[in-house]
């Protein structure tokens, strides 16, 4: 058989429309759009039509049961799936997050979607895009400028340099820089403290940028921002420091959604990238209420498996946006399946529905909880060539005795543009036309440790949640700071329901332990880590950037 084409080449082979053309069968007018080249543009949402005022599309969540290692295809799925509605005839729009130049480098490769389902131009949405990341790198970067200068000049607010919670970021991953001193060199070079960077992702500025409303909204939660604490430990906030009208007017043209096309045309808004562990992990709230306001239907996507990603998509963006959406597509695997049957990695690619029969309780568990948030789930098992029928068969019969929607696409393969992912469109079709009754799954009301009880319980599975001596502080601390009616922005493995990576299948009967509590007082939510979480990651020992070349014409080799 022939070597299947790599998602390059696939790109490559594409044949682009303007994005002029893209924008004017999207309905949006000429003056809203910013070109940044023939195929990317801006999107000034303030300079939409009147008929384009209100947000009315319906909203499909792309998330996944637990993956594996290797990812299950949710950008994928997304974007075939977006291909094969607007091939339906729905007018349609995706959106998506933008990737980070770090895991490129590292392991992950483009994170724009693979095979047949793509959004393009795939190289330069990988690499730069639009300058967004530069633009949220600096202001982040401005606002540490302008605090250790503060210090320096006297340090009116009184700040203890020990206790600073806000560090730089860079959009790379370099873990030389997870702990550093700055400052050194005597009075004329600042005043020397402990400091460190993380990936530009994990900023409380991403995660700003990515549920403000508008610029006037993105300001009021940047002054909102708690970067430390002074020596009688009260918080201080960006808005004390005056820095919100800088580190906004850096941001003025990035919160502007970024238009591409997929390879079969469909528009799609690309825009923010929050990490999904420290962060809530989906793409800007603008972007999502602009694509609602221009097309019937959006599909967009959360990191992560669905005790995550859908979890927070429903408490902490969709409440804090306003909007109710309309589907989850859980997408699953076989090899999810049979490596939650207990399959060793090196056996995943031979046939084994003993497995899946094992495996399936995991999937089952994702399924149950979407209908906790009121919310019809259909399972996308995101087919492989590996894949036996019967393995595909031995899943949809499961669903159909459980009485969930399911389909299998193969939008990697063959396009949502081609056939791949008809069947998936039309039970999602189905799905948002049916009656929802979205509520997020607890109350602002409660307190901190039961909003995360009730995630832990509801969603994970677990028995209950221990707090450590330093989270029982932060607890209390929190509620003395009047941020006790933040939902929570949980930090957990992705590969289990347990805060321990290797408790695959659907486990029961453990405790969730939390560590430690991070108030993000500008995003608005209380991040709880329930392990060690990596805000700076590292390079693997043989980078994807080994692979990663540009030949003398500008074409580039090895961006997977
Ligand atoms: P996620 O968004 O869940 O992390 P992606 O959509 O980015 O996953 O896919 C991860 C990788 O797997 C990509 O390199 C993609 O090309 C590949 N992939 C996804 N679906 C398939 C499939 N059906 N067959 C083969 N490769 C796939």
């Amino acid at each position: 058989a022939p070597t299947p084409l790599s998602d390059l080449e696939i790109a490559r082979r594409a044949t682009l429309k303007p994005i002029t053309e893209v924008a004017l069968a999207a309905g949006i007018p000429g003056e809203a759009l910013e070109l940044y080249g023939n195929y990317k543009a801006k999107i000034d949402p303030a300079k939409l039509g009147p008929e384009q005022g209100q947000p009315r599309g319906k909203v499909v969540l792309v998330s996944a049961m637990s993956p594996t290692p290797a990812g299950e295809g949710k950008s994928t799925v997304t974007v075939g799936l977006g291909d094969a509605l607007a091939k339906a005839g729905h007018r349609t729009m995706i959106a998506l997050r933008e990737p980070s130049l770090g895991p490129i480098l590292g392991m992950k490769g483009g994170a724009t979607g693979g095979g047949y389902s793509q959004v393009l131009p795939m190289d330069q949405i990988n690499l730069h895009f639009t300058g967004d990341f530069h633009a949220i790198t600096s202001a982040n970067n401005a606002l540490m400028a302008l605090v250790d200068n503060h210090i320096y000049q006297g340090n009116a607010l009184g700040i203890d340099p020990r206790r600073l919670t806000f560090r730089r970021v860079l959009d790379m991953n370099d873990r030389a820089l997870r702990q550093i001193v700055i400052g050194l060199g005597g009075p004329g070079q600042g005043v020397p403290r402990e400091d460190g960077f993380d990936i530009t992702v994990a900023s409380e500025v991403m995660a700003v940028f990515c549920l403000a409303t508008d610029l006037k909204d993105l300001k009021r939660r940047l002054s909102r921002i708690t970067f430390g604490y002074t020596y009688d430990k009260q918080p201080v906030t960006v808005g004390q420091l005056k820095a919100e009208g800088a580190m906004a007017m850096m941001l003025k043209d990035a919160i502007k959604p970024n238009l591409v096309q997929t390879i079969a045309g469909t528009p799609a808004l690309v825009h923010g990238g929050p990490f999904a562990n420290i962060a809530h992990g989906c793409n800007s709230v603008i972007a999502t209420q602009t694509a609602r306001r221009l097309a019937d239907v959006v599909v967009t996507e959360a990191g992560f498996g669905s005790d995550l990603g859908a979890e927070k998509f429903m408490d902490i963006k969709a409440r804090s946006a306003g909007f109710a959406p309309s589907a989850i597509v859980v997408v699953a695997t076989i090899r999810a399946l049979k490596m939650h049957g207990g399959v060793p990695r090196e056996e995943l690619l031979a046939p084994n529905v003993a497995a899946l029969q094992e495996g399936v309780a995991n999937l089952e568990r994702h399924v149950d909880n979407a209908a906790k948030f009121g919310i019809t789930p259909v399972v996308g098992i995101n087919r492989f060539s590996t894949d036996t029928d019967e393995e595909v068969d031995w899943v949809l019969e499961w669903c159909r005795q459980k009485g969930v929607e399911a389909a299998s696409a193969d939008v990697w393969g063959q396009g949502g543009g081609g056939d791949g992912g008809d069947e998936l469109a039309a039970k999602v079709a189905q799905a948002i036309n049916a009656e929802q009754n979205f509520s997020p799954l607890y109350d602002l009301d409660l307190s901190v440790d039961k909003k995360i009880e009730t995630v832990a319980q509801q969603i994970y599975g677990a028995d209950h949640v221990e707090f450590s001596t330093l989270a029982k502080h932060r607890l209390a601390e929190i509620e003395a700071n009047g941020w006790g009616k933040l939902p929570v922005c949980m930090a957990k493995t992705q590969y289990s329901f347990t805060d321990d990576a290797t408790r695959l299948g659907a486990p029961t009967g453990f405790t969730i332990t939390v560590r430690e509590l991070i108030p993000k007082t500008g995003a608005g939510f209380i991040v709880a880590l329930t392990g060690a979480v990596m805000t700076m990651p590292g390079l693997p020992k043989e980078p994807a950037a080994m692979r990663m070349d540009v030949n003398d014409d500008g074409e580039i080799t090895g961006l997977f």
